[in-house]
Parts: structure tokens; C-alpha cells; sequence
């Protein structure tokens, strides 16, 4: 009976180190955005589970012609698949940040699983734009554990979070998203979207609607779209 009541404690103690404290420290203790930016009131638009080959090139131009700056957070299978893109992004003088290999979810695979995740995204996109002393991260599905912080530390990875979620990988229209958006926008605000399709192949074109609105959006006016660095 006593060997049961070890077991049972020992796994209480390895959920408990691995991901509930993990979990309680990103969401109670690690402050981001910063006040500085908050009290900005800018906007940080940024780009998850890319590169897509229409939608990305798309938010370039439009990022482009409004003379924003994007934060990008790259799926590693993709990158694998369209490096260009990935260059481009680069290139146009936006952040491309790690955001994992595959979109594992942290909380429901195995510890060497997320690690080759993490591992294996970081060696396709050094390869792809050059080794990066620090480079910033943005873990699948906001979802942390133990090794998320480990691999940030070994690899000096900065955490980026957001504080306003454009829904936009669910089906909804471009009117939604924006709104989605403005009413979350009471100070500087990070907005989370995707460039990345995973879900809905076809709400490529209604993500481009949306962010070129947003862009050009009289509650936007006298604000910067700036990067990601200017939120910590
Ligand atoms: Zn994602």
C-alpha cells in the first residue's frame, strides 16, 4: 500500500515541477508587456504558425506600404518547406521569432518530444536566416512547462505573450477580427494573428482584409505598428 502512496506522490510532484509551476509563474509572475510600452498605446502586430506562400507575402506588402513593422513566429515545418519566405521576412526588416516545430502543445506530449520541438525549430531557422545570439519565442498554444524555460535559458530565448487575441484562426469574418482587436486595444497592445493557416486553409483572404483594416484604422491613428523588441 505504501509503494501506491509514493507513486501517487511522486506523480503529483513531477506535474506539479513540470507543469502547473511552470504555468503559474507565466501567468502570475512574468510581467509582458511592459508598462512603458502599455502606456504607449501602440500596436505590435504579430504573426503566428508561418510562413504561409500567399498569405505572408501578402502581409509583407501591406506591412510594407504602410510603413509597419511585424513580428513573425515561425512553425519550423513550414520554414522547412519555404525558407525564402522566411529570408524575406527578414530581409524587409521584421522579427522572425520561434514558435516550435510542429505546434506540439506542451502540455500533451512527451518531455523528449517537446524538446526535439523546440530543438529541432531553432536548427531550421538558424540554418534558414543565420544563428541568433537571442531570439525571441512564443510557445504553441501559450502553453508552457518545464523545458520551455530550460530551452529559454540555454538558448537565451526572450518569451513573448500577447494581450489581445484577434481570434483569428477560429471562422470568422474580417469585421470580427478588427473588432476583436479595437476593443481590446485600451492601451499598447500586442495583437495575436496568424499568418499561418493551420486550421482554415480558406481565411487566408479574410486575414488579409483584416489586417490591411486594422492598418489603416482611425483608432489607430497617431499610433506606431512597431516590433516586438519596443513590448519588453
Ligand atoms: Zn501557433
Amino acid at each position: 500500500m505504501q509503494i501506491i502512496y509514493f507513486l501517487f506522490g511522486a506523480i503529483i510532484f513531477l506535474i506539479l515541477v513540470y507543469i502547473v509551476l511552470p504555468s503559474f509563474y507565466k501567468k502570475y509572475i512574468f510581467h509582458y508587456p511592459s508598462k512603458e510600452f502599455l502606456n504607449s498605446g501602440n500596436i505590435c502586430l504579430t504573426f503566428d504558425d508561418g510562413p504561409d506562400p500567399k498569405v505572408t507575402l501578402e502581409v509583407l506588402e501591406l506591412l510594407k506600404s504602410h510603413g509597419a513593422i511585424g513580428t513573425f513566429f515561425i512553425n519550423g515545418k513550414s520554414a522547412e518547406r519555404f525558407p525564402e519566405i522566411v529570408k524575406a521576412i527578414q530581409k524587409e526588416g521584421h522579427i522572425v521569432g520561434e514558435h516550435g516545430y510542429d505546434h506540439l502543445n506542451a502540455w500533451k506530449v512527451s518531455p523528449w518530444q517537446y524538446w526535439a520541438e523546440l530543438t529541432t525549430s531553432k536548427r531550421i531557422l538558424d540554418e534558414c536566416i543565420g544563428e541568433n545570439e537571442e531570439r525571441y519565442f512564443r510557445p504553441a498554444y501559450g502553453k508552457v512547462n518545464l523545458l520551455t524555460y530550460l530551452f529559454m535559458v540555454r538558448y537565451k530565448r526572450k518569451m513573448i505573450l500577447w494581450n489581445a487575441n484577434s481570434n483569428d484562426y477560429k471562422q470568422i469574418t474580417a469585421s470580427e477580427i478588427v473588432e476583436n482587436v479595437i476593443r481590446q486595444h485600451n492601451a499598447g497592445c500586442v495583437v495575436l494573428m496568424h499568418d499561418g493557416c493551420i486550421n482554415y486553409p480558406e481565411m487566408g483572404d479574410v486575414k488579409i482584409e483584416a489586417i490591411q483594416r486594422i492598418l489603416k484604422h482611425p483608432r489607430f491613428s497617431g499610433k506606431e505598428f512597431v516590433a516586438v523588441d519596443t513590448t519588453i
